[in-house]
């Protein structure tokens, strides 16, 4: 499984960046793990998005959903320059109707996941944990059956996401804020929480990312350093993870 990186900004994107966005690829299978602002033109130095086979995502705040429409308008007008009838199944739970039927349009189908059990796209194999945050919204585990990643989606800490994520050899982390704040208020994790967790939950690589607009973001990775043995990367657009075939 590899997994690139598209968009990893929190809230807005800084200039030629992207919020939440993550390609993830098995065996030519091409899943894109939520779909923030910005990340439709980001995307496509990497793939055509029209070779997408799903979309999925976590909730649908704009961070995470913002290039949806765009989205579903490259589809739509694909389509019809190149005549064919492609529809882009996009993944999401069903805790707000109004936005969970906004994933259906012309050229796209909204699909909901089942929070309580695996869902299968291709060769890839999803659980779901919902977190702590404003909004209803789900961290996923995905493996290939050979390689786990975990990804928070938005949450604060808490207890359940160490067992969610063990074991696992990527842990991608949503670190807004700095250690000593608090995030259980806005649902977000600090640097030390970040840490904390790759830690108690043994994975063996811990990306941070929806990262902070301000403060100095070597900050983040040297106080997660502090509690986490394994390697640590901060989010950029060029970091990818390939495992061995
Ligand atoms: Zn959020
Ligand atoms: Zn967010």
């Amino acid at each position: 499984m590899n997994v690139q990186i598209i968009g990893y900004w929190g809230a807005f994107p800084e200039a030629d960046g992207a919020t939440s966005c993550y390609l993830i690829e098995k065996s030519g299978y091409k899943c894109l793990l939520d779909c923030g602002s910005g990340a439709l033109s980001r995307l496509q130095k990497y793939m055509n998005p029209f070779e997408l086979d799903a979309l999925l995502l976590s909730h649908y705040h704009a961070d995470h959903v913002a290039d949806v429409g765009s989205l579903q308008y490259l589809y739509l007008v694909q389509n019809m320059i190149q005549s064919k009838d492609k529809v882009l199944p996009i993944y999401g739970h069903q805790l707000d109707q109004n936005k969970f039927s906004s994933l259906s349009h012309k050229a796209t189908k909204g699909i909901a996941y089942d929070l309580n059990s695996t869902l299968t796209l291709g060769p890839l194999q999803i659980r779901f944990l919902k977190t702590h945050h404003p909004v209803p919204c789900y961290a996923m585990r995905i493996t290939d059956g050979e390689t786990t990643i975990v990804y928070t989606a938005d949450t604060s800490h808490f207890e359940g996401l160490v067992t969610f994520s063990e074991g696992a050899d990527l842990l991608i982390a949503e670190c807004s804020l700095y250690a000593g704040m608090d995030g259980s208020g806005p649902g977000h994790m600090t640097s030390e929480e970040c840490g904390k967790l790759a830690q108690a939950a043994g994975v063996k690589q811990l990306w941070l990312s929806h990262l902070p607009h301000f403060g100095d973001q070597q900050k983040l990775k040297i106080v997660a350093k502090q509690q986490y043995q394994g390697p640590i990367q901060i989010a950029k657009e060029t970091l990818s993870f390939n495992a061995l075939p």
